[in-house]
């Protein structure tokens, strides 16, 4: 049975993984750290096969016994988060990162870098291919997170160059789902909780800036095919079905039935103006692409957010 860790265990994501993982009959460790994750995403999976570990990853990890694979999810991941925790967002994208893969090496281990979109900045190039090196302001507030991941990165693959440590790199692209936090400043967790509440919905600019939303049983799916691949460069998985953000607000506002209208914000500095990842990589090399069509995948996530207090 392969034993495997998921840092960021907790969180959106990590919580999602350790749960495929067990039903595919890995033993589970999941670290974080609580500060953005929340044990209530992963309370209905204890076991004797689940552990939790509360650590903050950036701290020296140890971890009894063998490990086979290791998932690195943990990081804040929203524009809010990391604008309130620049400091831990850096240190965990470059020491947790650092840790995470002492760890790959000293258990001979295979590693999966959850990496982002946002190594690509503001694209000049879209759709977005892997071989885009990006555009990233890196004095700018969303700098700590994008350089961080940047890093995270190139750390990969220097672990994987030098002491051919078998790692993988995923560029994660915008992502919803059950479980995500609301209210985290993100856009779906934003709009529908203001939708079922009949508020006002806030997007941010003239709502033009556009983004490609997956659904997360499709992003773990390709992942975990990424995970057991022999393939070392990175990785896009999102969904190219490309929107924009007051498309994605008029959405909500349909499928929740909401009696809400569309306010318009300040444009938060350095907000992509476009998104959309070019998946060609991931049908080649995983014969991978997503399944769940956007109506189907928010009317799941909105299920969920109707059994949370918002
Ligand atoms: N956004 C918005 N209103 C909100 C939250 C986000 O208009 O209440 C916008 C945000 O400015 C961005 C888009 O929605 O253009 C997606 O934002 P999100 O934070 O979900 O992800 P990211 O910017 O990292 O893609």
């Amino acid at each position: 049975m392969p034993r495997t860790l998921v840092t960021g265990g907790a969180g959106f994501l990590g919580s999602h993984l350790c749960e495929y993982l067990l039903k595919k009959g890995h033993e589970v460790i999941a670290m974080d750290n609580l500060s953005t994750g929340n044990v209530e995403n992963i309370t209905h999976l204890q076991s004797e096969k689940f552990k939790f570990i509360k650590h903050d990853v950036t701290e020296y990890i140890y971890c009894a016994g063998p490990i086979d694979y290791i998932l690195h999810f943990a990081s804040p991941a929203s524009p809010k988060d990391y604008l309130e925790m620049p400091i831990q967002t850096l240190k965990v994208g470059s020491l947790g990162t650092h840790k995470a893969l002492g760890l790959a090496k000293e258990k001979n281990a295979t590693l999966l870098l959850a990496s982002t979109s946002e190594t690509y900045g503001d694209p000049q190039e879209h759709p977005q291919k892997e071989s885009y090196w990006g555009h990233v302001n890196p004095v700018g507030p969303r700098g700590v997170y994008d350089e961080a991941k940047r890093f995270a990165e190139a750390s990969t693959m220097a672990y994987h160059r030098f002491h051919g440590v078998d790692t993988k790199i995923v560029r994660i692209f915008n992502t919803y789902g059950p479980r995500m936090r609301p209210n985290d400043g993100r856009a779906i967790p934003a709009f529908v909780p203001q939708a079922l509440r009949n508020e006002s919905i806030t997007v941010f600019g003239d709502g033009s800036q556009t983004r490609s939303f997956c659904y997360v049983d499709d992003l773990i799916e390709g992942i975990i095919r990424l995970l057991l691949s022999d393939y070392h460069e990175p990785v896009n998985i999102g969904n190219p079905q490309e929107m924009t953000i007051k498309e994605l607000a008029e959405s909500i506002v349909k499928v929740t039935g909401s009696r809400s209208e569309v306010i318009y914000k300040d444009l938060p500095v350095d907000d992509p103006k476009v998104r959309q990842p070019d998946i060609t990589r991931a049908k080649s090399v995983l014969g991978w692409e997503p399944r769940v069509s956007f109506q189907d995948g928010l009317e799941k996530t909105v299920d969920w957010f109707r059994t949370q207090k918002l």
